[in-house]
C-alpha cells in the first residue's frame, strides 16, 4: 500500500503499473527537505515537510461519504488501546484525546536550516508543534452524531490548546481544523481535528486582521458583527439560531455550501468565550453538521477551521472568533473543481446562490439520517 512512498524531488509521483505501460520509477533521493520557504509574490510562507509523504495514508480512493459501521477498528492508529505508527500505544481514552503529531509539519524536532537560502529567497526553522485530537474513542461516529456535552467538551479542549500551545515563545499562531472525507484527503475515518501551533501567522487570518482592524478604526464596531447584523436583518442564509450563537451561509460565500457558525458577541478565541456561550455554540454547531449529513443522506465531507486571533501577544480587538466550514462538494460525488481562478489566481467562482444552499439546508430535519435508521 505505501510501495511508492519514496521521498521524490520536485513533486513528481510515478505509479509504475499505470494502465500496463511501465512508467520508469524514480529511485528515492535523499534531499528530504523540512523548513518554511517565503513565497516572495505571495507574501506568505509555505511549509515544506517533505519527510510527511511517508505518513499512513487509508484513504485509498476518493469515495466519499461513506459510513463506517465499526467502533473499534484494531487497524486504527487513532483507537483506544491501539499502537501507533510510533510504536507508541494510545490509552484506553474515553473523551476527548490529545497527542503530538507522529508525523508532525512543524515541531521541536525540526532540523536548523542548512544553508542560506539562495538570493532573493528566504527560509527558516519549521518551529512549533503539531497535535492531533480525537474528539471521541468511537470509530464509527462522527461531529455531526457527538452529543452536545461532548462538543462541549470538544470546544474546551480547543481552548486548552490554544492557551498551552500559545504560551510557548516560538508559537504565534494555532490552527485547530478537521478535515473530513477522502475527498478531503483525511487519511483515517476516524473523527479527529489537527493543531498546528506555527511561528507565523497564517495568510487568511492576517487579511481577517487587517480588515477586522480597519473596519474597527473607521466605524467603531467590529466587522465580523456587522456580518452578523446584516445576515440576520436579511435572514435568507441564516441555517440555525439558538441563544447566544447562530450559523449561516454567508452572502459572500465561496463555495457551495460554506457556513460560519459563531458567537453573536465579539471574543478574539474560544478562550474568551463564556460556559453559556460555549453551550450554545456547541449545539449551533452540531445542528448545522446534522442538516449537512442529511442534505444528502451521507457523511458531509468538509474543511472545518477555527478562526482565531493570534498568540504572539498582540492586542487583536475587533478579531471575532468563528468556526468557517468549507465544504467541497457541489452535489453528491460532484466536487466544486478548483481551476484557473482559484488557484492560479486566488478568487473563487461560486456556481451556486448562497441564499438557496442555506435555504436546502434550513428545509433537512435535525435528526440525523443514521440516529433514525438504529
Ligand atoms: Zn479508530
Amino acid at each position: 500500500m505505501f510501495e511508492d512512498s519514496e521521498h521524490l524531488l520536485g513533486a513528481l509521483y510515478y505509479r509504475g503499473r499505470s494502465r500496463g505501460v511501465p512508467i520508469p520509477r524514480i529511485r528515492k533521493l535523499e534531499t528530504m527537505v523540512w523548513e518554511e520557504r517565503w513565497h516572495p509574490l505571495r507574501r506568505e510562507w509555505v511549509i515544506v515537510s517533505s519527510h510527511r509523504n511517508d505518513r499512513p495514508w487509508r484513504g485509498e480512493t476518493v469515495d466519499e461519504g461513506r459510513d463506517t459501521d465499526v467502533p473499534y477498528d484494531a487497524d486504527c492508529y487513532l483507537c483506544p488501546r491501539n499502537v501507533r505508527i510510533s510504536g507508541k500505544t494510545n490509552p484506553d481514552y474515553r473523551s476527548v484525546y490529545v497527542f503530538d503529531n507522529d508525523h508532525p509539519c512543524v515541531g521541536p524536532d525540526s532540523p536548523a536550516v542548512p544553508e542560506p537560502a539562495p538570493s532573493v529567497y528566504q527560509s527558516r526553522r519549521a518551529d512549533g508543534m503539531a497535535r492531533v485530537v480525537c474528539y471521541t474513542p468511537r470509530h464509527d461516529l462522527t461531529l455531526a452524531e457527538l452529543p452536545q456535552p461532548e462538543i462541549v467538551r470538544l470546544l474546551e479542549t480547543f481552548r486548552e490548546q490554544y492557551l498551552e500551545l500559545g504560551d510557548r515563545p516560538e508559537v504565534r499562531y494555532v490552527l485547530a481544523f478537521e478535515n473530513k472525507g477522502e475527498v478531503v484527503g483525511v487519511s483515517n475515518p476516524h473523527p479527529h481535528a489537527q493543531i498546528y501551533a506555527t511561528n507565523f501567522v497564517f495568510r487568511t487570518i492576517e487579511t481577517e486582521i487587517q480588515a477586522s482592524t480597519e473596519h474597527l478604526a473607521e466605524h467603531g464596531r467590529p466587522l465580523f458583527r456587522d456580518v452578523i447584523d446584516a445576515e440576520e436583518s436579511d435572514g435568507r442564509r441564516v441555517v440555525v439560531q439558538q441563544g447566544s450563537a447562530l450559523s449561516f451561509v454567508p452572502y459572500f460565500a465561496r463555495y457551495p455550501y460554506e457556513t460560519y457558525i459563531a458567537p453573536r458577541e465579539t471574543h478574539a478565541s474560544v478562550a474568551e468565550v463564556s460556559a453559556d456561550e460555549l453551550s450554545d455554540l456547541a449545539e449551533v454547531l452540531r445542528r448545522t453538521l446534522v442538516r449537512m449529513d442529511n442534505l444528502w443522506r451521507m457523511s458531509f465531507p468538509y474543511v472545518m477551521v477555527l478562526h482565531q486571533a493570534p498568540t504572539d501577544g498582540a492586542r487583536y480587538d475587533g478579531f471575532h472568533f468563528h468556526i468557517q466550514v468549507h465544504p467541497p462538494l457541489r452535489k453528491p460525488g460532484l466536487l466544486k473543481y478548483l481551476g484557473g481562478p482559484e488557484i492560479g489566481a486566488g478568487n473563487f467562482l461560486n456556481d451556486t446562490a448562497p441564499e438557496q444552499k442555506a435555504a436546502e439546508l434550513r428545509a433537512v430535519p435535525e435528526t440525523h439520517y443514521r440516529a433514525v435508521r438504529a
